[in-house]
């Protein structure tokens, strides 16, 4: 029969047909969830600069439309 630890609360569980693993309970599940909720795991990273649309296309096209003479 296939023992574990619970990472939460150290006690000794069974590990089949446990739908808790690996931990032993669902109070346990959560508590590790709300490890993750606090910003305890979360990884620095600084934020990605939303870079603004390249004009030159757009203008492109506008001075060509206005360039075209009219018959
Ligand atoms: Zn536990």
């Amino acid at each position: 029969m296939m023992m574990f630890l619970c990472p939460i609360c150290k006690n000794s569980i069974q590990w089949a047909g446990n739908p808790y693993r690996p931990f032993c309970s669902e109070r346990c599940r959560l508590i590790d969830l709300g490890d993750w909720a606090s910003g305890r795991y979360s990884i620095p990273g600084e934020p990605v600069p939303a870079e603004s649309v390249p004009l030159s296309e757009t203008e492109e096209k506008i001075s060509s439309t206005e360039n075209h003479e009219p018959k």
